[in-house]
């Protein structure tokens, strides 16, 4: 049998030098494999990650389907035993919120532990033999040195010296959830002088950054020029993450700092620098310019049109109207936008060698309409940072509308027919209902805008109105479409597109629509030759992102909302909007208990402070 029991989980242990390490019972590992005939075996789905992505799938995928008589053997592998709330961790970073409230432990997420959960970093895909070797920790287990905060772990590397544990794990289908990393853009510096914001000890080390600069600027010793100097933040990166963390550093010192030590309270300044030449670039600029001007009001500087080269100790070096300037600063937060994760880019460069042309995309895998990544068959799928949308994503749905529309390829469109055809596969193809609405206001232009952005060239879309007006071919509405495919193309990195990609997949998953490579489960492990294309069940939908606006606190109890454009108002903002951005945030919350847990977070924030010590 080539089951999964003879292909089998291999437990490599590394040596366990000065460490002393805890190994895996491999028991517990092995069970994983019954030895049963492959026919009757179930599919096993191995989940890379416990982010939003990951997890949107594990909670909307039908807990019967890897339950005792479901088909699935249901897998999650994931360095991080919790889901992370990220939209708050400006808020935990600055002691609004606690950091414990915006984790949710991953085994709760696994319906009576019917799944498994390993906490172990997948560091290697092998697509042809479709195993993944898994590397653990050792510093989590190692009595010794674990307690030196900061010298054990690190960049995957134990301080005491042992080799980290390996094993493999075969896979009948592989869902990647694995994010992204922090962009540095290869700035000299940035990794050893700046902080950043993507994890909860992130957030962590910067509370404790903050309460610490925040003592020792009140020491007798210091004169005024070392004491504004220490309470000088800077925060690289004018994006919404930036923009939170500023803003809720201001109210951190505005409503704490000010009342516990007021004779600091002067002496703090915080900046945001950016190399645009406004902040919030993917808002209604609006929004942005509200944003600057809120800001200015509450006494937070905004850098535009700066680029930092270079980062030294307290010192940013920048270049700014072609003039080199220096910034200095106490505390620097670096949050600029994200890369490719590397275990992305090792599966990219396995399936370049074989697929260069398909796999062409710069910032992660490139999958199609059912966040399939292309050229593995239907045996990987990707969703999240990690993932780039296909071009044909759309251009799959001109035949089946036509279809679905009983039309003839030969007959031309007229605008109403076009607007009467995606309205009737509105439920199909949400997307699309919103350039029916547009089209049926006559509204390409603001379509255009609003669905490709600013940056889109508006004459682009000028042929597409006077095709509209004289009629559509069926090859003109393709191309419509595609081009409408670019926004698709380019969905942001966002919680929002990573959760409905997981909620997406669970439907396609629940629904027995996977149809990996045929024979996938009969034989495990076995090569298979990739770039072959497998078509899904009739039926099985196609993934479209509804996007539903975006929020940003911008500090004193306001946010601003941007909405899509089909929305009556684009651009909301102030107090109320602070009030629907809170709701909002403790609402989306992924349990009962967390939801519970950041609505007393922010009530005991009002009524008593946050804290401002490092307990
Ligand atoms: P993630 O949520 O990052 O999850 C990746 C998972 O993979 C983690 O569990 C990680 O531990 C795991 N992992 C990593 N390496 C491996 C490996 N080798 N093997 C196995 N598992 C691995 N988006 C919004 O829509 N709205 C917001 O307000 C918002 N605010 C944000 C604020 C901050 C500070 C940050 C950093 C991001 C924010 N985002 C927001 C973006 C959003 O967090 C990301 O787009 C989203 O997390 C992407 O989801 P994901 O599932 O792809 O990855």
């Amino acid at each position: 049998s080539m089951g999964l029991g003879a292909a089998g989980l291999q437990l490599y242990s590394g040596s366990k030098a000065a460490c002393e390490a805890e190994p895996t019972p491999p028991d517990a590992l092995l069970a994983l494999s019954p030895e049963e005939p492959p026919a009757r075996r179930k599919t096993r789905v191995v989940v890379l990650g416990t982010g939003w992505g990951a997890v949107s799938f594990l909670k909307s995928l039908d807990p019967k389907t890897y339950g005792p008589d479901g088909r699935y053997e249901l897998v999650v592998v994931s360095p991080r035993s919790y889901f992370l709330y990220t939209p708050l961790l400006p808020s935990a970073a600055a002691g609004s919120v606690q950091e414990r409230s915006i984790m949710e432990p991953v085994r709760n997420l696994l319906r009576g532990g019917q799944g498994t959960y390993f906490q172990a970093e997948a560091t290697a895909i092998d697509p042809n033999r479709r195993v993944l070797t898994c590397a653990v920790d050792q510093c989590a287990v190692c009595k010794t040195v674990a307690r030196e905060e900061g010298k054990c772990g690190g960049k995957g590397q134990a301080a005491c010296g042992a080799a980290r544990d390996t094993f493999e794990l075969p896979y009948d289908v592989l869902i990647v959830g694995v994010g992204s990393v922090n962009n540095t853009f290869g700035i000299k510096g940035v990794e050893d002088h700046c902080h950043f914001l993507k994890s909860i000890d992130d957030a962590h080390r910067l509370r404790l950054r903050i309460s610490r600069v925040i003592e020792h600027a009140g020491l007798p010793h210091l004169t005024p020029e070392e004491r504004r100097r220490h309470l000088n933040f800077v925060v690289v990166g004018g994006g919404p993450t930036g923009v939170e963390l500023a803003a809720e550093l201001h109210d951190f010192v505005q409503e704490d700092v000010a009342r516990l030590m007021p004779h600091l309270k002067d002496d703090v300044s915080i900046s945001v620098v950016d190399t645009m030449d406004h902040l919030l670039g993917a808002f209604d600029r609006q929004l942005s310019e509200y944003t600057q001007s809120h800001f200015a009001r509450s006494g937070i500087d905004v850098q535009l049109s700066t680029m930092v080269k270079s980062v030294s100790d307290g010192v940013l070096t920048v270049s700014r109207g072609g003039k080199e300037e220096t910034l200095p600063f106490g505390t620097c937060v670096w949050a600029t936008g994200i890369a490719m994760h590397p275990l992305v880019r090792g599966l990219k460069g396995t399936l370049q060698q074989q697929l260069a042309e398909v796999q062409n995309a710069r910032t992660g895998l490139v999958v199609d309409g059912h966040l399939r990544v292309k050229g593995t068959q239907g045996t990987i799928f990707c969703l999240g940072d990690a993932a780039v949308t296909h071009q044909e994503r759309t251009l799959e749905a001109a035949p089946q509308l036509f279809a679905a529309a009983d039309l003839d390829r030969d007959q031309r469109l007229s605008a109403d027919e076009v607007v009467r055809m995606l309205k009737k596969n509105k439920k199909t193809y949400p997307q699309l209902a919103e350039l029916a609405t547009l089209l049926e206001e006559g509204a390409l232009e603001k379509a255009a805008k609003g669905m490709w952005g600013a940056s889109s060239k508006p004459g682009r879309y000028e042929k597409h109105i006077e095709r509209l007006q004289r009629g559509l071919s069926f090859e003109e509405f393709r191309e419509l479409l595609a081009d409408m495919d670019t926004l698709m193309r380019s969905l942001p990195p966002t919680a929002q597109v990573a959760s409905q990609e997981g909620k997406y997949l669970a439907q396609l998953f629940s629904d027995n629509h996977i149809a990996p490579y045929p024979g996938a489960a009969a034989a495990p492990g076995r090569e298979i030759s990739m770039g072959v294309w497998v078509p899904l069940p009739e039926g099985a939908p196609v993934f479209q992102y509804s996007h539903m606006g975006s929020f940003a606190y911008v500090g004193v109890d306001q946010a601003i909302l941007d909405l899509p454009s089909t929305f009556p108002f684009k651009a909301l903002k102030g107090w109320l909007v602070g009030q629907a951005w809170r709701s909002f945030e403790t609402w989306r919350q992924v349990s009962a208990r967390n939801r519970w847990m950041v609505q007393s977070d922010w009530i005991r924030t009002k009524l008593f402070g946050r804290n401002i010590s490092e307990a």
